[in-house]
């Protein structure tokens, strides 16, 4: 028997890549199992996950009380919509939720994924001006370096630099982007001892300028993590939090990628004190074993909606599996102590990264909050010129970590987040992997020290 003749087009389309740049670099990476902070691919060869899939499996593969958990909720009810009926299990999770977030946070709507998330809290945040008799209040206020998901509302909301809408058209109307706290870069106070809070004040003068009326929201990561893993100066959400009570504008934060332990606690949020109006979950909540998304409301915020009628849900919302799953992961990072874990071995991280980059050329900051570290590359470390990357770099950087069998995200700056349960030799591992690898990139003045 003859083969069938090979497709011209690969039958998958993978996502965010240029499809033909996939087949050319010998095709998709296959994972065929993972133990841990460990994956293996379809040809035996294994890696260190400082990926944590894509931010998601915080409690590690293979973990049996999720996986049991999963199956037995499988078994006993399959489905459940949280229209007019709902599971014990999404019951318990918001149950759970609502335990476990700061502050008045006491309402959680389940959705399927981070995306939906971010869409249902802009729906939300406009929905509940409306309800108080400002329904005037329509414009929200993103910020730059953000990512915020996928769907047309997430994409529209992510720093417009990503290109998430290129060839696609406009983004969703009402959307103004303004400056974040990135203080290597800042365009006020980078070279200043201390920060200036420049950019907040960009956040009251956007207001002022759009007027406070017709405002809704200011929609923000707590720590941006795809954006660059920028962590704020302590002085900023405080800061953040008071312009907007002043204009009675919503403060929504993202924490998909930095909800439950990524940053060391279990809501980034908490590091400074701040509870906001709407809190947007996703990825580590199920540890990646399910799909699954949240939006937490605050009680001024169910109170004003809960006499009407949110037209809003999707089929899969709260799936019993993922809500089974979420509780098992949840159990799991509490019963284990992940989320100090994650502080512990996120500092170690910094820590090795920073001994190991300090006479490299091309390491210009080694930042991090938890297990979220990112090394940003420059030309010249003084001037702080980026290093740019072409395409065929990246594509060398990410072969040559994966040599030294290690999956981490590869842009500039790149970005480390291993699983909570990563063990020492694992970040001592994963921190000379990415140094060497980092070292073969000489500065403008040459090969690095
Ligand atoms: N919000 C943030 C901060 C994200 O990083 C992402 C995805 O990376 C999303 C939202 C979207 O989540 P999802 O991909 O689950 O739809």
């Amino acid at each position: 028997m003859t083969e069938p003749p090979e497709p011209a087009h690969h039958p998958l389309w993978f996502q965010g890549q240029v499809q033909t740049a996939v087949r050319r670099s010998g095709g998709p990476l296959v994972l065929a199992r993972g133990v841990g902070s460990r994956v293996w691919d379809d040809r035996g060869q294994t890696y260190l996950d400082a990926r944590s899939g894509l931010w998601t499996v915080i409690a590690g593969y293979g973990r049996p009380e999720i996986i049991e958990a999963v199956r037995t909720q499988l078994e006993a009810l399959s489905f459940a919509p949280l229209t007019d009926a709902s599971s014990s299990a999404a019951l318990d999770l918001a149950a759970r939720l609502v335990r476990l977030l700061p502050g008045d946070l006491e309402t959680v709507a389940l959705v399927p994924t981070g995306s939906e998330a971010v869409d249902t809290a802009l729906k939300l945040a406009r929905a509940y001006h409306t309800a108080v008799g400002r329904r005037k209040r329509r414009v929200v206020i993103s910020r730059e370096y953000s990512a915020h998901g996928s769907t047309y509302a997430g994409a529209s909301l992510s720093d417009p630099d990503r290109g998430l809408l290129r060839g696609m058209g406009a983004r969703l109307p009402g959307i103004r982007f303004v400056p974040a706290p990135y203080r290597y870069r800042c365009r006020y106070c980078a070279t200043a001892e201390a920060c200036s809070l420049a950019c907040v004040e960009v956040v009251e003068e956007t207001i002022a300028a759009v007027g406070a009326d017709r405002v809704a929201a200011v929609f923000a990561e707590p720590v941006p993590g795809p954006g660059g893993v920028l962590v704020p100066p302590a002085e900023y959400w405080p800061a953040l939090r008071a312009v907007c009570d002043r204009h009675d504008v919503l403060l929504v934060m993202d924490e998909v990628v930095t909800g439950f332990g990524r940053t060391g606690r279990w809501f980034a949020c908490e590091h400074w004190g701040v509870v906001p109006d709407l809190m947007i979950l996703g990825k580590g909540m199920t540890g990646g074993y399910q799909t699954l998304g949240a939006v937490a409301m605050r009680r001024h915020v169910s109170e004003a909606l809960e006499g009407r009628l949110f037209p809003h849900g999707f089929t899969y919302s709260g799936h019993p599996a993922a809500c089974a799953a979420a509780l098992a992961c949840l159990r799991f990072v509490e019963a284990e102590d992940l989320v100090t874990r994650a502080a512990a071995q996120g500092a170690r991280l910094l820590d090795r990264l920073r001994r190991a980059l300090a006479t490299s050329a091309v390491a210009g900051e080694v930042r991090g909050l938890g297990l979220m570290v990112a090394i940003e590359l420059v030309e010249d470390r003084t001037a702080r010129t980026p290093l740019r990357l072409r395409a065929r770099d990246l594509t060398r950087l990410d072969r040559d970590l994966r040599r030294r069998q290690v999956l981490a995200f590869v842009d500039n700056p790149i970005i480390l987040a291993p699983p909570f349960v990563v063990t020492d030799d694992e970040v001592d591992h994963s921190a000379g992997a990415v140094a060497a690898t980092v070292n073969t990139f000489g500065g403008r003045g040459g090969p690095p020290a």
